[in-house]
């Protein structure tokens, strides 16, 4: 099979499927031309997933079309954005037709749910390897920065941590049980909090969607903040499901672990009631945004065994 009767039977239906008014020109050209409504900015961000390293070997096609869509439309989500297309470059060691097919539909399944429109791409042959832009759109000057976090504000996650780092032990079960498949569908299913993320505007400070684990990506806005953090360990929120498979480890995942996609963001206090009222999913204030830099950690127990701090604290550095 060759490159255009590739794009002609598997990419062409989903860009059909996924049309967007904004992408005036699509698949076909040399380029592909997308509207800018006047007053607005054009967000975009590139990602790139190779199979071993960002994904697990021999993953079922429909999981990596779904997910590797998510991650990239996550982006999106932590600036504030409005989807509008994207662009999809595959390596592939070789045209299987099932492989394709799967892959494909589930791609436009996804992309007709998060707004996001396949707008043109490119296909070689190599080791297994996706790499997907994503274009969005935001009121002139209204994009969520990592930067704007001032001390005071909260310090707030939406939804559960460190489910999708445990579900890493469950990828081989054959038969897995309820809480199991929760924590698995957590990993192979991401949702990008793009809702969220555009009701954020003009409050949230500052915001990041967690790629790579709470204590990382809060790091990185602190350090753009020029500002530090006291978190409370004991105000994470943790799934029944990983808090009943991972028991003591729950936290570690929650703290540590990738691949969650919620958003962390800073908010002035007189938001909170509003946007708890308004969120499309639950928000949790795990801390406050404090002047002096770095992460300060308070444990679970605040009362820590005498002898022992009761916080852990972390560089700013730390990344
Ligand atoms: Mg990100």
């Amino acid at each position: 099979m060759g490159e255009f009767e590739l794009i002609q039977r598997y990419f062409q239906p989903v860009a059909r499927d996924t049309a967007h008014p904004d992408v005036k020109l699509g698949i076909g050209d040399d380029c592909a031309i997308q509207r800018i409504p006047p007053g607005h900015e054009l967000v975009f961000s590139v990602d790139t997933l190779v199979e071993g390293v960002h994904f697990p070997s021999r993953y079922a096609p429909d999981r990596l079309a779904r997910r590797a869509l998510a991650v990239a439309a996550s982006d999106l989500a932590a600036m504030g954005a409005k989807p509008v297309c994207f662009t999809l470059a595959m390596t592939l060691p070789k045209a299987d037709a099932h492989w394709l097919e799967r892959f494909s539909s589930e791609l436009a399944q996804a992309g007709r749910e998060f707004g996001l429109a396949l707008a043109g791409g490119d296909t070689t042959r190599g080791p297994l390897t996706l790499t997907i832009q994503v274009h969005g759109t935001v009121p002139e000057g209204q994009a969520l920065l990592r930067s704007g976090a001032q001390p005071g504000d909260l310090v707030v996650v939406s939804g559960t941590l460190g489910d999708a780092a445990a579900a890493l032990d469950y990828l081989e079960t054959g038969a897995p049980s309820q809480y199991q498949q929760t924590l698995l569908d957590r990993y192979n299913r991401p949702q990008p909090r793009l809702a969220l993320g555009q009701l954020l505007r003009n409050r949230a400070s500052a915001a990041i969607d967690i790629s790579d684990g709470l204590l990382a990506d809060l790091g990185h806005l602190l350090q753009a903040s020029g500002c530090g953090a006291v978190i409370d360990a004991g105000r994470i929120p943790l799934s029944p499901a990983l808090r009943d498979l991972a028991g003591e480890e729950a936290i570690g995942h929650a703290l540590r672990g990738g691949d969650d996609y919620e958003l962390c963001f800073t908010l002035p206090a007189r938001f909170r009631d509003a946007l708890h009222r308004q969120s499309p999913i639950p928000l949790q204030v795990i801390g406050d945004v404090v002047a002096e830099p770095g992460l300060t950690l308070l444990n679970a127990d605040k009362h820590a065994t005498p002898g022992r701090s009761g916080y852990e604290h972390f560089g700013a550095d730390n990344d």
